[in-house]
């Protein structure tokens, strides 16, 4: 070309070209001296429980991205870069995220630019895709958490989550064991596991056909794979956690309870593994160095964020140190020099979904009360009893219903005025099915009678039966009369129902232990149930209504029952 072109074209590409090196001089003439220690600061949220909103001037994922938008300008200008990840249990707890099946969050995380999240106990509680009017679709138990994942547009990270069909960790859409990303320049190696009790604390029937693999080994060979693909840098997220109270001294353990789990799993892990793990769970705070690994945890609700700087060597591309903060309140202040303020990019990111919430709670389930109904009364409860009405009412052959609400599974009284399917669901957001269970007549009475032992009577819902109960020498003695009058013996088998426990905020006791439940996977929603039992109410509704919380004086019972034990 040069050639085919003259003098003239070999002045102009000669110009160019020196063009060129001039335009390229500074990159080059930087290579040399760019900043050796590169900064990434990895922030960990976790345990947010679908509490998207500030409440009294805390928290608040609008306020979480203010802070995030400061660290990332503060790393922008030193050429590091921000980790943003989530260590599980994010979307069950407040109503706005559980009316959106945590689509609501998934959104708001989206638009901040979340690098990953671990899955967590709670989130299966959503079991399968709800309906617009939010009840279950029939099909898969997992289907929320499915359909969150599918709407993130980053990974959800569960190496330990084992399907017991295949051996393998769990390979839903965007739900794998760990994912490479790079920051900075800097490759960073990310596993997600999630506790060995995992599916012992969500709904049974959404856990089915799982196994949880112990983490230790999970994670060092996830990581070990990890290091050979490349990782710089290896952090977990981990929906297991711990508990410290001071985090002034990182290197300082004595505050701390030693036993929890993710440091028992830290210090089994081979030394220079992993270099950070976002803990989660146990709603404590952690900012500590344990063998070599900076573990921090943010408690719950969004209060707060954990946060470590790895500061990285590019040179040896190893890591120099890491540096942990003490959880950091969410609160309206100063971060890295600016002042922390709410992100409208993240409040209008959620507000389509919230929409969608405000509406569902606003429909009218026809029914207006007169009088709060109470969880907790003198002889019982009465929303427990109603609660109870509406079970027995829906399953045929039913004899009797119990509800403990010692666990405190019913949330909230029931407000008088018009009926909402918000307000219900206040009372009762999980989403737990019914389960049926035979016992004898002396089985139950045994079991009422503990119950009222324990002081727990106002917390009992019963319909089929009246209950009389009388002192005699040992103790406490139960007498069990069907409501239309006929006496049950000790040897008579009954179909009893209950609400198949546990909940998530506490299990609901039943007559009979958990594994005589029977599966309960196929049963009605609960919730539903009694949405259906008040839109049927016909007119006179309060009639029923007295029925059903034991209000009419027909039921009256022997007062409170407090019994001088020998
Ligand atoms: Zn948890």
């Amino acid at each position: 070309m040069i050639t085919m072109h003259g003098k003239r074209s070999i002045v102009l590409a000669v110009a160019l070209l020196s063009l060129a090196a001039a335009t390229r001089l500074p990159r080059l003439a930087a290579a040399p001296d760019q900043p050796v220690l590169v900064t990434l600061s990895i922030v960990g949220t976790s345990d947010l429980h679908g509490a998207a909103f500030s409440r009294n001037g805390l928290g608040g994922l609008p306020l979480l991205a203010g802070y995030v938008n400061n660290l990332r300008a503060a790393r922008a200008a030193d050429g590091g870069a921000v980790l943003l990840v989530d260590s599980g249990d994010t979307f069950q707890g407040d109503i706005e995220s559980n009316l959106s099946e945590g689509a609501l969050v998934v959104d708001a995380y989206n638009a901040m630019g979340y690098t990953a999240e671990a899955v967590g106990n709670h989130d299966f509680d959503f079991g399968s895709v709800d309906s617009p009017s939010a009840r279950q679709l029939p099909g898969d138990l997992r289907g929320a958490l499915k359909a969150r994942a599918a709407q993130a547009r980053y990974p959800f990270l569960a190496a330990n989550l084992i399907d017991a069909a295949t051996d393998r960790p769990v390979e839903w859409p965007n739900v794998r064991p760990s994912v490479l990303v790079d920051a900075a320049g800097v490759k960073v190696g990310i596993v997600g596991v999630v506790m060995i009790d995992a599916l012992r604390s969500t709904l049974a029937a959404n856990v089915q056909g799982l196994r949880i693999a112990p983490l230790a080994p999970t994670i060092a060979a996830e990581a070990s794979t990890l290091r050979r693909a490349g990782a710089d840098v290896v952090i977990v997220v981990s929906h297991a956690g711990g508990r410290c109270d001071r985090f002034d001294q990182p290197a300082d353990l004595s505050s701390c309870d030693s036993e929890s789990e993710i440091f028992r799993v830290a210090r089994s892990l081979p030394r220079g593994l992993v270099d950070v793990i976002a803990a989660g769970h146990t709603h404590g705070g952690l900012a500590h160095h344990v063998d070599g690994i900076g573990i921090i945890q943010p408690f719950s609700r969004g209060q707060a964020f954990g946060r470590a700087d790895v500061v990285f060597d590019r040179r040896i591309r190893s890591v120099a140190r890491i540096q942990l903060f003490a959880p950091q309140e969410i609160v309206p202040a100063q971060y890295e020099g600016t002042a922390v303020t709410n992100d409208p990019a993240i409040v209008q990111a959620m507000a389509p979904a919230l929409q969608r919430v405000h509406d569902l709670q606003a429909t009218t389930l026809g029914v207006s009360l007169d009088v709060p109904i109470r969880r907790v009364g003198e002889l019982g409860s009465p929303l427990g009893n109603l609660f109870a009405e509406a079970l027995r009412d829906a399953v045929p052959g039913a004899d009797v219903a119990v509800i403990n609400n010692a666990g405190r599974g019913l949330r909230t009284d029931l407000p008088d005025g018009p009926l909402t399917f918000g307000r219900l669901y206040d009372v009762f957001p999980f989403d737990n099915r019914v389960a049926r269970i035979t016992v004898t007549g002396a089985e139950l009475g045994r079991w009422l009678a503990g119950e009222i032992r324990q002081g727990r009577r106002g917390a009992l819902g019963i319909s089929g039966v009246r209950v009389w109960t009388s002192c005699i020498a040992d103790g406490i003695h139960v007498d069990l009369v069907r409501t239309e009058g006929r006496p049950i013996h000790d040897e008579d088998r009954l179909l009893a129902v209950t609400i198949g426990a546990p909940t998530p905020s506490g299990s609901l006791a039943s007559p009979a232990p958990l594994g005589g439940l029977g599966p309960t996977e196929n049963a009605p929603v609960v919730r539903e149930l009694v949405e259906d039992w008040f839109r049927r109410l016909a007119h006179p509704a309060q009639r029923r209504l007295d029925d059903a919380t034991h209000r009419s004086p027909g039921s009256a019972d022997a007062p409170t029952v407090i019994c001088a034990i020998p």
